[in-house]
């Protein structure tokens, strides 16, 4: 009983929840930015209309994102919560081993804590991200799990969460500990004040891409950056051009927050570089147009196939 009120807490936590992209506040301060978009961009449609299309809120593909979302949120709920447990013994471990080496815990200031501790897990979260992002395009077994994001022929805030639940899980699991390792070295450089510096629990960085439109990045609301800013920070548009079914995009804009890793890791495309965009798998978009095919019968038949070939070539 206790599971099925916990996992119907998860599901309206993603509303409800200041940790979440899509919590109220959050999807209301997108729809601003949408309304100033609109009215500099003159679409003939009336700006109610331009943000809620049927064929985006109400689709297939949609429907698909929102039972995803509910069938993870309730196994993060049975299979996540002692990880979350764990998450937290691990950053205690890692202050207690700092002290042992290091003696007494080092005390920065409020104002260097509050700078460091942000840059660092902002930082270090994304390129955790981006690395494991990088991993489920490159590595063919991870792939067949990504495929179910990727498989979206629309894009609405909450495809943010249509993940494989496998995905989900190795996501989860990687953002506790970079979270613990970080938030233990410095709940140590804080004489363990850091619980005090952080916005809402959540970092100050964070607070501000969440604040600033990130829901736009999962829709049909093709906003780009101007010139260099998009080498820097991700807009909504470069990871529209994430999801484009043409094979010239693919592995393309992998960053979270960040565009310098893709810049780095020679990924980067811009939004002045892409006229167009059609989301999707092409062809494969049919395998995957229902919850039961994107969750069970896809991947099982693909992942089949592919050590099929494996067995063949040994
Ligand atoms: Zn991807
Ligand atoms: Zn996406």
């Amino acid at each position: 009983m206790d599971t099925i009120q916990n996992g119907i807490e998860q599901v309206f936590s993603y509303i409800l929840n200041i940790e979440k992209r899509t919590y109220w506040a959050f999807l209301i301060s997108s729809g601003l930015i949408v309304f100033i978009f609109h009215k500099v961009q003159v679409h003939k449609t009336s700006f109610v209309k331009y943000l809620f299309p049927k064929k985006v809120w109400l689709s297939n593909s949609a429907f698909v994102d929102y039972q995803l979302l509910i069938l993870n949120a309730f196994l993060k709920v049975l299979l996540l919560s002692a990880f979350a447990i764990y998450g937290l013994r691990f950053a205690y471990e890692v202050t207690y081993n700092l002290e042992v080496w290091f003696g007494q815990p080092i005390s920065l200031s409020a104002t260097e804590v509050v700078i460091y501790y942000s840059v660092t897990i902002t930082l270090a979260k994304d390129f955790a991200f981006f690395t494991i992002h990088y991993a489920f395009h490159k590595i063919p077994f991870l792939w067949e799990f990504h495929k179910i994001h990727h498989s979206a022929t629309v894009l609405n805030p909450f495809t943010q969460y249509r993940l494989h639940p496998i995905e989900m899980i190795i996501n989860n699991i990687v953002a506790i500990f970079v979270f613990a390792l970080v938030t233990g070295t410095f709940d140590f450089m804080s004489d363990h004040q850091i619980h005090q510096y952080t916005l809402y629990g959540i970092g100050v960085f964070s607070f501000l891409f969440l604040s600033l439109g990130a829901n736009l990045r999962h829709s049909h609301v093709n906003l780009g950056y101007p010139g260099f800013l998009e080498k820097i920070l991700i807009s909504p548009y470069q990871h529209q051009i994430h999801h484009s079914s043409d094979p010239k995009h693919f592995n393309k804009n992998m960053g979270g927050k960040f565009a310098f890793w893709d810049l780095i890791f020679g990924t980067l495309v811009r939004s002045k570089e892409v006229e167009k965009v059609k989301f999707g798998l092409g062809k494969e978009n049919k395998d995957y147009d229902t919850f039961a095919k994107s969750l069970i019968i896809s991947p099982i038949k693909n992942l089949g196939k592919m050590i099929n070939i494996f067995k063949r070539k040994r």
